[in-house]
């Protein structure tokens, strides 16, 4: 028994899918113990979308830890929040022009999911939320309710409640016209839902299953927001950080939403960091109304203000568009033709590699452990876990990217020939 199997909570999770004693990182390599190398294409589920030890980055904490910087601020003024605040407002928003305050939430993604759904509660003074089939928005119990995956709503031990769930264009409900239905929702006295404050989306469900909402679709939901006196909260905690190949995921629909949720790969190193965007006419929290210890992670700052540089000052977004093209180009012409119940989903660089079809459980699951074996670091989303996901560092050099690949087709074709 391993001191984590004696020691640790049966609660851990990815260090079952993925047993080694990990030692190293650097780029999108993982190394262990035995001098194992992994490439990696589970990033953190999110958080390391510069790579691991992304040099720059590095070079900026190193230098702030060796100043005697201040660690510890709540949310005091320091040097650290100043000058991510100037990089974030000049070199993200305003070329973008967008209009946005910022507040720190305590350091997890759900923690910015939580000061949204309050947020938006007070501002409209109703209490429904809206959220999507297959949305992840986070396990605290705010945020899980408006989460779907019933194991994790199940650790909940209460009604998880105020939230409605609408139908997600994606499988079955693609076959109707789910902005309609939301909207005969909202106008039916009858239909049984609260009129909500808010709706919650995801532009592309990550744990979802790789589910890319389209830009029209994006577009009727901002519209129906509009019209029906709803904020538009957007989660890009997942998605965010140039995963989609611009640096926020409402980008591409050119839509604006009220709210943004942001975390993983803000702190552009991996470490905690959450925030919640919100436009400045819905700022009515009062003064420590929504507060915590953790709102201030300096070393977050330090490293997101290094992120931004390299989003605005490299050509980091470009890069992702053109690798987005070398993944299609390799699913469509070596994966996919296996065989037909194979299909593929994705944007930017998170796709995802859908088994589901199979009616096999446990397919994907066996396919993403021979890949650890093979030296991949890969995760499953969606429903019943029968999607093979794919999510690199953003700054993956092609041959690894491509390394990564091979060992995904070949891991597929393995399992594929048991079946
Ligand atoms: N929202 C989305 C879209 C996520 O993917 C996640 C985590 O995977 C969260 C919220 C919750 O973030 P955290 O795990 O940091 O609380």
């Amino acid at each position: 028994m391993t001191i984590i199997e004696q020691y640790e909570s049966e609660v851990r999770s990815y260090c079952r899918r993925f047993p080694a004693v990990f030692t190293k990182a650097k780029g999108a390599v993982m190394t262990d113990e035995n001098g194992h190398r992994y490439i990696d294409f589970f990033d953190g589920a999110g958080a390391l979308n510069y790579g691991h030890n992304h040099p720059k980055i590095n070079r900026a904490l190193i230098d702030y830890i060796e100043s005697d910087g201040i660690m510890h601020g709540l949310d005091l003024t320091t040097e650290a929040k100043k000058d991510f605040i100037d990089a974030f407002e000049n070199k993200i928003l305003k070329p973008r022009g967008l209009d946005y305050k910022l507040m720190f939430c305590g350091a997890t993604g759900t923690n910015s999911v939580e000061a949204a759904l309050k947020l938006a509660r007070k501002v409209k003074k109703r209490q429904n939320i809206l959220a999507f089939s297959g949305a992840f928005h986070g396990m605290s119990l705010g945020s899980l309710a408006a989460t779907t995956e019933a194991k994790a709503r199940h650790g909940a031990g209460v009604p998880l409640g105020n939230v409605s769930f609408m139908p997600f264009p994606f499988g079955f409900n693609e076959s109707f016209d789910t902005i309609a239905y939301i909207e005969n929702v909202l106008n039916d006295d009858h239909s049984g839902v609260d009129y909500p404050a808010a709706v919650i989306v995801e532009t592309v469900q990550a744990e979802g299953g790789i589910c890319v909402a389209d830009i029209e679709w994006l577009k009727r939901l901002r519209d129906l927001c509009d019209r029906h006196d709803m904020l538009l909260i957007c989660d890009d905690i997942q998605v965010g950080c140039g995963r989609t190949g611009n640096f926020f995921s409402f980008e591409r629909a050119g839509i604006v939403p009220d709210m943004v949720t942001l975390s993983k790969s803000i702190s552009g190193s991996g470490l905690p960091m959450a925030m919640l965007l919100l436009k400045p006419e819905i700022d009515v929290f009062l003064p420590a109304e929504h507060n915590g210890t953790f709102r201030g992670n300096q070393l977050g700052f330090v490293g997101a203000k290094a992120a931004v540089d390299l989003v605005s000052d490299t050509d980091l977004l470009n890069e992702v568009r053109r690798k987005e093209a070398m993944v299609n180009d390799y699913i469509d012409n070596k994966i996919l033709p296996m065989d037909e119940r194979v299909s593929h989903r994705g944007i930017g660089l998170i796709h995802g590699i859908d088994l589901s079809a199979f009616g096999i459980d446990g397919l994907a699951d066996s396919v993403a452990k021979r890949c650890f074996e093979k030296g991949l670091i890969i995760e499953l989303a969606g429903r019943k876990d029968s999607v093979i996901k794919l999510l690199p560092p953003l700054i993956i050099p092609d041959d690894e990217l491509l390394q990564g690949l091979d060992i995904i087709a070949a891991s597929l074709a393995e399992k594929l020939a048991e079946i």
